[in-house]
């Protein structure tokens, strides 16, 4: 049983209400969690709040925060095989993507705790010797956090380890359907030395235990990562006590090949752009343009591919790829692929659950390729958020920009080519926050990552990371005070 965390303490819901865990690639309940009632969120936020108007937390020194967060990536070293199963437990990933996960976990702890020991007030030149004028960085305060299923931990991190950076306290909500590595962190943060009500977690539906930490006057801040919808409502709540918010949501990200590419990298690549974690990516390549000259042998080879990709459980050696999330993400990517056929679409893949017995209990999808797409239809439009990739073809390079653009997200893009002044023109053309060229997916700690357009607000990871957690304060020292003679004090007769 995973119970709320309040104020450093284990707590049950105040109603007992509880939820199960199903483990998505064979249906199981594999765990079962409290669900905190409004009035626990509310119990959370409390803790958070004194925490940081009465603790220590905002108060320590950059050195001190950095020791604590450099002490935390060292205990998830020590616990990574136990995070990786709850990881790979609750999201059916494979053990290695989890394990690879849990490395950029510990990577973003190493890298905020390495930020903010060098961080220092900015000193600024007024061109008057006898002022002091200073920018102090201060936390924003109590901070909602609230994180999506895909990469629990990983999102989570991206969010804590610069909060805590900056001296924030905060209360988290995890997805619903993914809360078990998020909760185990908890206890490290303690073990840590974070004090006791700086971090708090809730867990259960968004509309119970999201909602307060969007609309509650004591938070500061809230922090999002999930779907576009979810986004704009939690921006209607935050805008009730004018929160400052930061939003990753969703996208639909062109992957550009060229005919002068690399072709076996490209191919190569542009699967792993939409199949890995079965297309639960908000970054995936869901969306192939190729150039017209090579499509034919292109599409086919890559539909080959696709058809060959063997679908299985986390901890089995030959997997490729794991199940969807939930039966109802199931659903949906099914009537997504109906959708994009009745309008034109032309299957050359996949499109169908596996039939192979073993995997009937889970919640798997056939890695699907759709072909003959163009930018108008709602296939091209809509995230699926699974193992489904739509192509459309290309003439020229204006023509490809144009269609990329050609949509109300942007996260990120890819560019394939041997043309290097060709890649760059395209990069800087592409209305994006991540664009790469000749590779797909790679991103670091010290990277910003983060929308423009529908896909999100402000950045994470990078110094803009740490910025997103902290108020900068300017501080204005007179130290020859005198009189301004503004107003004269005189009686006018
Ligand atoms: P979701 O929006 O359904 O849920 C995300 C979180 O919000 C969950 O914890 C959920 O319980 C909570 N929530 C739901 N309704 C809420 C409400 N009204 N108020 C407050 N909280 C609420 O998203 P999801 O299905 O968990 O995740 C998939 C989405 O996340 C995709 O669209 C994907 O693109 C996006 N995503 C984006 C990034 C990024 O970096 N931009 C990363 C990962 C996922």
């Amino acid at each position: 049983m995973i119970d709320l965390f309040i104020n450093g303490k284990r707590v049950k819901s105040s109603s007992l209400e509880t939820r199960n865990i199903i483990h998505p690639a064979n249906g199981e309940i594999v765990e079962t969690t409290q669900e905190a009632t409004k009035t626990d969120v509310e119990q959370a936020i409390n803790a958070a709040k004194n925490a940081f108007e009465k603790g220590p937390w905002p108060k320590t020194t950059n050195i001190h925060r950095s020791e604590i967060l450099t002490k935390v990536a060292e205990l998830l070293e020590r616990d990574k095989q136990i995070y990786v199963k709850a990881e790979s437990q609750d999201t059916a990933k494979r053990f290695i993507e989890s394990e690879y996960d849990m490395d950029d976990v510990i990577k973003v702890f190493k890298y905020y705790a390495e930020l903010i020991k060098t961080q220092s007030s900015r000193k600024v030149e007024v061109g008057r010797q006898e002022i002091n004028s200073e920018i102090d960085f201060e936390p924003v305060g109590v901070i909602g956090l609230i994180t999506p299923w895909n990469y629990p931990l990983l999102q989570a991190s991206w969010k804590i380890a610069p909060a805590l950076a900056a001296g924030c306290t905060f209360v988290i909500k995890p997805s619903e359907l993914t809360p078990s590595t998020t909760s185990l962190l908890m206890d490290t943060l303690i073990e840590a030395g974070v004090p006791a009500g700086v971090a708090n977690m809730v867990l259960g539906s968004g509309l119970v235990a999201g909602v307060p930490l969007s609309n509650h006057p004591d938070i500061d801040m809230v922090s999002f990562t999930g779907g576009l919808n979810t986004g704009k409502q939690i921006m209607v709540e935050a805008s009730k006590t004018v929160k400052k918010i930061a939003l990753e949501l969703g996208g639909k990200n062109p992957n550009i090949v060229f005919a002068d590419a690399n072709q076996e990298a490209a191919l190569d690549n542009a699967l792993n752009a939409v199949f890995l974690h079965s297309g639960q990516v908000c970054s995936a390549g869901a969306r192939l343009l190729v150039e017209e000259s090579i499509h034919d042998t292109f599409v086919t080879e890559l539909a080959r591919r696709a058809d060959l990709i063997r679908l299985g459980f986390p901890g089995d050696e030959a997997t490729e790829t794991g199940a969807l999330i939930s039966e109802n993400h199931l659903i949906k990517i099914e009537k997504y692929v109906a959708q994009a056929i009745s309008e034109g679409a032309i299957l050359k893949a996949g499109g169908k659950r596996p039939t192979d017995p073993a995997l009937q209990k889970g919640f798997f999808f056939r890695p699907t390729v759709l072909d003959n797409c163009h930018a108008k239809m709602q296939c091209v439009q809509d995230e699926s958020f699974g193992p489904v990739l739509t192509v459309e073809t290309f003439k020229t390079e204006t023509q490809v920009i144009e269609l990329a653009n050609d949509t109300i997200y942007g996260l990120a893009g890819a560019v394939w080519t041997n043309d290097s002044n060709k890649a760059k023109r395209v990069a800087k053309s592409l209305r994006v926050g991540t664009v790469w060229i000749n590779d797909y997916h790679p991103y670091v700690p010290q990277a910003e990552w983060g929308g423009f357009k529908q896909s999100g607000i402000g950045r994470e990871l990078g110094p803009a990371g740490l910025a997103e957690y902290q108020e900068p304060k300017h501080v204005w020292q007179n130290l020859k005070p005198g009189v301004t003679h503004w107003f004269d004090g005189k009686e006018v007769k």
